[in-house]
């Protein structure tokens, strides 16, 4: 196949000299009240790459991501931290063949650190691409929570904007009686 990034030829999605030069990660903690998250890319950097969500070649660059940048972090941390962290995607629903989400959640997946895949799903359908905060807040993504109890989390989505999504998701979790330990962006579009 043809590297995304620069239209070489490549076994895989993105080119190992894209991946050594392009996407290196930095990683960045934003503070949303008691919730820390954290991002790797400025959103600009992964743009054209997050943009190709819902269309079918999507769903290898979301795998790749979730592989390259999500999964070496979770290794890290898993050697680091005790006992089962459970993954919750934001709004793992499928469209255009697969739910994105899934796909950086499942490539996060070790015996310690299991994905309780769908459990968080937004019941209010609209997209939130290009709304203003304004906006954002008239209109809260109103989410249901199906998973465990009692446990400890770290939330999963692909982007923060506004950081209204994420802070809607935390409030219903703590609710619920989850304990979210942090957020995991792959990009903060305020980076
Ligand atoms: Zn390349």
């Amino acid at each position: 196949m043809r590297c995304f990034s620069c239209g070489r030829w490549s076994w895989s999605v993105i080119c190992l000299a894209c991946r050594s030069m392009l996407f290196v990660p930095t990683i960045a903690t934003r503070q949303l009240g008691e919730l820390d998250v954290i991002s790797f890319f400025a959103y600009t950097t992964l743009a054209p790459l997050l943009h190709t969500k819902h269309t079918p070649e999507g769903y290898r660059i979301y795998r790749a991501l979730g592989r390259m940048v999500l999964r070496p972090f979770i290794l890290e941390f898993v050697e680091v931290d005790e006992g089962r962290v459970y993954l919750i995607g934001i709004d793992e629903v499928v469209k255009g063949g697969y739910a994105h989400v899934a796909l950086l959640t499942r490539a996060m997946k070790t015996p310690a650190t299991p994905p309780l895949h769908a459990t968080l799903l937004a019941q209010n359908p609209l997209t939130y691409a290009g709304k203003s905060l304004a906006y954002r807040m008239e209109n809260p993504r109103d989410f249901s929570y199906h998973g465990k109890r009692g446990i400890d989390v770290i939330l999963v989505d692909d982007i923060i904007t506004t950081g209204s999504t994420l802070r809607e998701a935390h409030q219903l979790l703590t609710q619920e009686g989850v304990n979210v330990l942090f957020a995991l962006t792959l990009a903060d579009a305020n980076r």
